[in-house]
């Protein structure tokens, strides 16, 4: 299946599907990580059939359920919001927003051995505005990572999070491993790179389980006190 949808990314019709989307120039398209992208798609260990769709924006979410049948949810089933593609990442409910930060604290944990301390700052920072506003832009002025900031904006940090990150974060990477003098300094930042898009991908999986938990077997019933309150009104 994954090979199956490396072929459809590589493919042409996706290349036109992608420069349609989001209005990319040649040159914003060929900024994108892709390599980075295809690795990280056949090392994924987590559920491939629901990053494959988290990837393309075909998650069975409210918004795109209610089109087929208008008896099923309209809202999303942890905080009763609109849910859209983004929502995985960007619900309020305090149940999923936990679980997202602890993840992400761990994430960071491990790239601090590891990442450019300017870069990992910047990615924290823009991560977490994303998920405060979907329509985030990120301001680079001043910023030591301007050129960076501002390409992730063209590319997008919605894509940023779903699938796309800008090849220079790898660069920058590559750099930093030079600097300190490590061997093969490039095979590094590929594979830095490589689990970076894997770890989100490995979040977003877990909270997209949270959340179909949440909507098959509500919290109320997942407790057996409430479950069995529930059950004696019926
Ligand atoms: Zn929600």
């Amino acid at each position: 299946m994954i090979h199956q949808l490396r072929d459809l990314v590589m493919s042409q019709e996706y290349v036109t599907w992608m420069h349609q989307k989001f209005s990319w120039s040649e040159g914003t398209f060929r900024d994108i990580a892709w390599s980075a992208f295809y690795k990280a798609m056949d090392k994924f260990q987590g559920h491939q059939n629901s990053i494959r769709k988290y990837i393309h924006g075909w998650l069975p979410v409210a918004e795109v359920v209610k089109c087929y049948n208008e008896h099923e949810i309209t809202k999303c089933p942890c905080c009763n919001g609109r849910e859209r593609q983004d929502h995985v990442l960007q619900c309020p409910s305090q149940k999923l927003t936990q679980k997202q930060e602890e993840r992400f604290d761990e994430l960071w944990q491990k790239l601090e051995k590891t990442t450019d301390p300017i870069l990992l700052e910047a990615m924290k920072k823009h991560i977490k505005r994303w998920i405060q506003n979907p329509q985030y832009m990120a301001m680079a002025r001043g910023s030591a990572l301007q050129s960076v900031v501002l390409a992730q904006n063209r590319i997008g940090w919605t894509n940023f999070l779903h699938r796309h990150i800008f090849s220079q974060f790898i660069k920058n990477q590559q750099d930093l491993y030079t600097q300190q003098g490590k061997n093969t300094p490039d095979l590094l930042a590929f594979e830095w790179g490589v689990h970076f898009i894997k770890s989100i991908w490995g979040i977003a999986d877990e909270i997209w389980t949270l959340r179909c938990q949440q909507l098959h077997v509500p919290e109320e019933l997942a407790d057996p006190v409430e479950h069995c309150k529930t059950f004696a009104r019926l």
